[in-house]
């Protein structure tokens, strides 16, 4: 079966299209800068890349450009749009209502909007690309994955918030957490490679990108997590702040007469890695002027290795102990150096890195522990498109379409084609 995975964003439109049995990505590209002048598509096959520069108003424009990238005839890998079996939508907040995939019908996609309050610029324009689907590929399955859906296995005492009660019933002010789509993929893929069964792990998840969260993930299922209510909680991140103290907030806004959305984009946009250093929020930047002595970037690259640190202490004891750490995304598949501020004097803790391996991380996953390491240190490159092909897969294909995942503890272990994904145990 063939899928097309589409992320919308608020000014672009992301796609795959996938041969889920494979496990090829048979063609990509985006839309951008939708709604502003400059748009563009862009498309990539195996062999060939196109760029077309073209007025895209809205989404409708956007999805109508990413159809036919698919069915040009210079580019495109399929004939009709009946190949394709199943649209998988990435939606950032499902809320209370959903704790796995769904079809979209009229009360999903009402769902969806009812929760554009908790995620203005995501869900909007999530809403917008699922609509554009429905009406120019009618009859083909719209299917969402959300990223808050993997965390609505956290337990009362970890998702309440210490604030009156009521908030939780009457505003459902809660934790949520986020990157579930990616903490969900990252444990299953270290459980196929460490030859064990989810189930009976307990693994602390690192998602260290731009935005960051971590993840303690119980039996397969998330157990806590750092991100909260918003994506704003937890860990710092590039130019969000993580966890502060709340009292910071209105002392800001009376001492510099802020507003709450002045505050909010100050805590978004100008906090975390870009507002310590005061010179950007990409650790490469960050790293190179440390180097030359600028004490600000060195505190920020300290801070942020404490507060991943803080929470792999943290999630590691309400587990009662961790049998595999895993680092994934743009920071932690990319940064040797990052990585070795995090683990570094871990020992007594139970995390002995081998720091040449970590030095040579590149495009495969693999173990950056030594071999009798109690607790397994893996970078694992994160493959959110994976989950969302098996989740239409899941809900869409016909039983004689489905392929049976080969048995991941047969594949050598360092050996997956992660451009391909992996194949992992269905529980
Ligand atoms: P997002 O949360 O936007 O998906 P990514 O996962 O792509 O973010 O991570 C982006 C961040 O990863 C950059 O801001 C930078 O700090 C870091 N990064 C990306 N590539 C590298 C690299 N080659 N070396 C070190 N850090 C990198």
């Amino acid at each position: 079966m063939k899928t097309l995975i589409v992320n919308s964003g608020s000014s672009s439109i992301k796609y795959q299209l996938i041969d889920v049995t494979s496990f090829d990505v048979l063609q990509s590209g985006e839309a951008a800068q939708i709604g502003f002048p400059g748009s563009y598509i862009r498309s990539k096959s195996k062999t060939r890349m196109k760029h077309i520069n073209v007025a895209l108003p809205d989404h409708e424009a956007g999805i109508r450009m990413v159809l036919s990238g698919l069915l040009d005839p210079d580019i495109g890998v399929i004939k009709s749009l009946d190949e394709i079996g199943a649209v998988g939508h990435r939606i950032v907040h499902g809320g209370k209502y959903f704790d796995g995939p769904a079809i979209v019908d009229d009360d999903v996609l009402d769902k969806i909007k009812k929760l554009i309050k908790l995620a203005p610029l995501h869900n909007d324009a999530a809403a917008k690309g699922i609509e554009a689907c429905m009406h120019q590929m009618q009859g083909i399955p719209q299917v969402v994955s959300f990223d808050t859906a993997f965390h609505m296995t956290i337990p009362p005492e970890h998702h309440t918030y210490a604030l009156p009660y009521e908030y939780y019933t009457d505003y459902d002010v809660r934790k949520y957490g986020f990157h579930g789509i990616s903490h969900d993929y990252v444990s299953r893929r270290v459980a196929a490679l460490m030859g064990r069964r989810r189930e009976s792990m307990r693994i602390v998840s690192c998602h260290l990108g731009n935005g960051g969260s971590i993840c303690a993930i119980k039996k397969g299922k998330s157990f806590d997590t750092s991100m909260g209510f918003t994506p704003l909680d937890g860990i710092m991140m590039g130019t969000r702040c993580g966890s502060i103290d709340p009292a910071i907030i209105p002392f800001i806004m009376e001492e510099k007469d802020l507003t709450p959305q002045e505050m909010d984009a100050i805590l978004n946009r100008e906090s975390g890695l870009l507002g310590v250093s005061g010179i950007s929020n990409d650790i490469r930047e960050i790293d190179e002027a440390r180097y030359s002595g600028n004490y600000r970037a060195d505190l920020a690259l300290k801070m942020y290795a404490e507060s991943v640190r803080r929470y792999i202490g943290a999630f590691a004891f309400e587990m009662g102990g961790c049998d595999a750490l895993t680092i994934t995304a743009g920071i932690g598949q990319n940064s040797a150096m990052m990585r070795r501020m995090i683990l570094e004097h871990m020992e007594g803790f139970g995390i002995v890195c081998d720091w040449e391996a970590n030095a040579n991380v590149g495009a495969k996953d693999c173990a950056i522990s030594t071999e009798g390491s109690p607790i397994q240190v893996y970078v694992i490159h994160t493959n959110e498109e994976y989950i969302i092909a098996k989740d239409c897969e899941r809900l869409c294909a016909k039983p004689e379409e489905i392929a049976f995942d080969k048995d991941p503890l047969k594949e050598p272990a360092k050996d997956f084609d992660t451009s391909k994904g992996i194949p992992f145990i269905e529980e």
